[in-house]
């Protein structure tokens, strides 16, 4: 059997890890690299490096960021007394792209998952039931779709019960099962104007 040098196959098993890449495709990406000069693999792998130097968690939202509080916020300008509730950091940069979402966020680290092991005390809430105050006047569930979404978004709806904060979730436009990162920014918008009291 062909065996490529050990350090190309080792970068092909190392990608091979990521998410959504087959051995195939990990074979694709390791050759390209090889292609590569010098100096932009040197700027991949630096960028790597940075990454897991540099980005934090927020301690007030969650989100990543290089600085805590993260510029969200920081930022003065937004609407304050909105907080929208997302599972994951990766669906800030997709609900920011709406126009219309110029409030604070809250980034769970995950949804409810009695199959995996997830339970309450594994997501940021106690973090959110702590930054719910006289100057927030609604909060957004914008869990995904998907069963599990469902029922985290259910959960927090419950938690925040007698805190007497209007509790929205987001509605039509994102099929059931969706994660919010795929959805384009027009289902996004509709989905976030068409939210509704739970
Ligand atoms: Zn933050």
């Amino acid at each position: 059997m062909y065996r490529s040098a050990a350090s190309v196959e080792r970068l092909i098993t190392l990608l091979g890890k990521l998410p959504g890449i087959g051995p195939k495709s990990a074979g694709r990406l390791a050759f390209h690299i090889l292609k590569m000069s010098a100096e932009e693999a040197g700027d991949l792998t630096d960028a790597i490096r940075a990454v897991k130097e540099k980005v934090r968690e927020c301690d007030i939202c969650h989100n990543i960021s290089e600085s805590s509080p993260c510029y969200i916020c920081l930022d003065e300008k937004r609407n304050r007394s909105v907080i929208c509730v997302v599972e994951e950091a990766l669906d800030v940069p997709s609900l920011e792209k709406v126009e219309s979402c110029n409030w604070l966020y809250h980034v769970l680290g995950g949804r409810l998952s009695p199959l995996d092991g997830i339970g309450p005390d594994d997501l940021h809430l106690k973090a959110l039931l702590d930054r719910i105050s006289d100057e927030t006047k609604e909060v957004i569930l914008a869990t995904n779709t998907s069963v599990e979404g469902e029922a985290t978004a259910m959960y927090i709806s419950k938690l925040l019960k007698p805190l007497e904060v209007k509790v929205t979730r987001i509605a039509r436009g994102i099929p059931v099962g969706a994660n919010l990162e795929y959805a384009d920014v027009l289902t996004l918008s509709q989905a976030l104007e068409g939210r509704r009291e739970f």
